[in-house]
C-alpha cells in the first residue's frame, strides 16, 4: 500500500515511512492511495473471531508489504494484552437500538490505547529494524498523553515530550503522565491552551533543520497509524452486531476528528455505515459547521470534556482530501484560508453531500452534567462526561434506519474525570486497582512559556543522542 498527502506536493510513501514521517513534508496528511475494501463475504468472515484475529485482518492490506503478517499478528496479540477486559471493546447494550462500546478499558484508561498500544510496538520495530532513532513530540488535551508515555516508555530507540496545557487537564490525567519514571519520558506544561500547543507542534516540525536535527516524529493524531488502528473496533462493534446484514450508526465524542474519521475509513472498506454523529461541548466548530459548511474558528472554552476543548480539528483535512475528490489543489487552499483567516467554506452540493452521512450535535456542561445523571438512572451505566456527549448526541441527531443501530462510544473510564462525575450523580468512581496509589506517586514536569524556541532548547536538552 503507498500513501499520498493531502497537500499534494510530498512523496507518495509506503507504510513503515508514512508511520515513522508522521506529517507530510508539505504539511499535509497521508492517506492510502485507494481504500481497501472488504466484500460482503469478508466482513461476514470475520464473525466470531477475537479482537486481536480481527484486528490483522483489517490492518493487514493497510500495513502492505511493510511487515510480514506474523510481524503484524504478534504485533496485535501484545498490544491487546495490556487492556484488562478480555473482549478488549465490550459493548454493552443502552436501548432497545442503541449499544456503547468501552474503549477504556487499556492501560491509560481511554480509547487512544487502542491506536497507541499498535503504535508504540510499531515504531520500535520499524526504527530497530532501519537503525534509526526518534524523538516524538506530542501535544495532548489530556489523554493522548499518557496513551503516548504508556506506549513509548522504556524504548530504546524513542525519546518521548509530550506539550499540555497548563491547569487545563485533569489531575487524572497530568498524573497518568507525570509519573511515570522513565528516563526516555519528558512532560512540559506550556502557558496556553491545547490549540496553542498544537500550534506549537506545528512549529517545530515546520523547522527542517530541527526536525532533522533531533529526528522528530509524531504520534499524534494525524499519524495515519492511529486512524488505521482505530478503524479495527467499528469493525469490531460492527460485526459483532450484525454487519453486513444490518446498517450501523455511530456517535462519537470528537474533539481533532481522528476517532470520527476511523468510522469513516471503515465505511470506504465496505462497513454498511449510514450516520457518523459528531457530538461536542461548547467547542463545537464541527457542529457549527455541519450546520452552516463554513469552519469558523473560535476561542477555545474550558469544559467538563477537556479532551474536545479542541477549535482546530486537524483529521478534518482527511475529509476535506476526499470531499474534494482527493483534489489536492482545494485542500492547500482551504488550509490556508483557515490559517489566514480562520475560516474557510465548502460548497453548497458538498456540504449537502456531507449532510447524507454526517450530523453534528453539541451539549453545554451543564446538559452534559444532566446527561450523566439520567444514564446513570435509566441504563445502570456511571458515564463519564465525553461519553455522555456522545450517547446524547447519537439520541438526537442519529439516524435508525428500520432495523439500523446506533453505537455509541464510550471514549473514557468515569474514574479519569471524577470530580465532573460525582458533581452530577453523586457518586465517585474508584480508580481500577491497578492505579489505585495515583495520587501518592511523585511527578516529574517542566513548565514552558508558548515559545517556539524555548521549546526546542529544551528538547534538545532532553534526548539522549
Ligand atoms: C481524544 C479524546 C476525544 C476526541 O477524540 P478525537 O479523535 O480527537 O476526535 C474524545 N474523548 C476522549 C475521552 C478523548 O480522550
Amino acid at each position: 500500500m503507498r500513501y499520498v498527502s493531502t497537500r499534494g506536493a510530498a512523496p507518495v510513501l509506503g507504510f513503515d515511512e508514512v508511520v515513522l514521517a508522521g506529517l507530510a513534508a508539505d504539511g499535509g496528511l497521508y492517506v492510502p492511495e485507494e481504500w481497501p475494501s472488504l466484500s460482503e463475504r469478508e466482513w461476514r468472515s470475520l464473525r466470531g473471531l477475537s479482537h486481536a484475529e480481527l484486528a490483522l485482518r483489517v490492518m493487514l492490506p493497510f500495513v502492505g508489504a511493510a511487515l510480514t503478517e506474523e510481524e503484524l499478528a504478534d504485533l496485535v496479540d501484545a498490544a491487546y494484552a495490556r487492556f484488562d477486559h478480555p473482549a478488549v471493546a465490550p459493548l454493552r447494550q443502552i436501548g432497545p437500538h442503541d449499544w456503547m462500546m468501552e474503549l477504556f478499558h487499556g492501560p491509560t484508561l481511554a480509547f487512544k490505547d487502542h491506536a497507541m498500544q499498535v503504535l508504540g510496538p510499531l515504531f520500535d520495530l520499524l526504527l530497530t529494524r532501519a537503525g534509526r532513532r526518534v524523538t516524538i513530540v506530542g501535544a495532548t488535551s489530556g489523554d493522548t498523553g499518557s496513551a503516548a508515555i504508556e506506549a513509548c516508555r522504556d524504548r530504546d530507540a524513542i525519546d518521548v515530550f509530550i506539550l499540555h496545557p497548563k491547569d487545563r487537564v485533569s489531575e487524572v490525567q497530568r498524573r497518568q503522565m507525570t509519573t511515570v519514571q522513565s528516563a526516555n519520558v519528558h512532560n512540559i506544561a506550556v502557558n496556553g491552551t491545547f490549540d496553542d500547543c498544537q500550534a506549537l507542534l506545528k512549529s517545530l516540525f515546520a523547522d527542517a533543520t530541527f526536525r532533522d536535527e533531533v529526528g522528530l516524529s509524531a504520534v499524534n493524531s494525524i499519524n495515519w497509524a492511529r486512524i488505521m488502528a482505530q478503524v479495527v473496533y467499528y469493525a469490531w462493534a460492527g460485526v459483532a452486531l450484525g454487519a453486513p446484514d444490518r446498517s450501523l450508526g455511530f456517535s462519537v465524542p470528537t474533539g481533532n476528528f481522528g476517532n470520527v474519521f476511523a468510522g469513516y475509513v471503515a465505511r470506504q472498506m465496505g462497513l454498511p455505515i449510514d450516520r457518523l454523529v459528531v457530538g461536542s461541548n461548547r467547542n463545537d466548530i464541527l457542529s457549527r459547521f455541519l450546520e452552516t459548511g463554513t469552519m469558523q474558528q473560535e476561542t477555545v472554552i474550558p469544559t467538563l470534556s477537556p479532551s474536545m476543548d479542541i477549535q482546530v480539528s486537524s483529521n478534518f483535512e482527511r475529509l476535506l482530501f476526499e470531499m474534494h475528490g482527493r483534489d489536492s489543489i482545494e485542500v492547500r487552499a482551504a488550509m490556508e484560508s483557515f490559517r489566514q483567516s480562520g475560516s474557510y467554506s465548502v460548497p453548497d452540493d458538498l456540504h449537502q453531500e456531507l449532510l447524507g452521512l454526517f450530523r453534528g450535535h453539541r451539549l453545554t456542561d451543564e446538559e452534559t452534567s444532566e446527561a450523566m445523571r439520567i444514564i446513570l438512572e435509566t441504563t445502570g451505566e456511571l458515564v463519564d462526561p465525553h461519553t455522555a456527549i456522545g450517547i446524547v448526541a447519537g439520541q438526537v441527531a442519529g439516524r435508525r434506519d428500520e432495523g439500523g443501530v446506533t453505537v455509541s462510544l464510550a471514549t473514557a473510564h468515569p474514574a479519569k474525570f471524577p470530580d465532573a462525575v460525582e458533581k452530577a450523580t453523586g457518586i465517585r468512581p474508584p480508580l481500577p486497582s491497578r492505579l489505585a496509589d495515583l495520587y501518592q506517586r511523585s511527578e516529574r514536569l517542566v513548565e514552558a512559556p508558548n515559545d517556539t524556541r524555548v521549546l526546542q532548547q529544551i528538547v534538545r536538552d532532553g534526548i539522549r543522542r
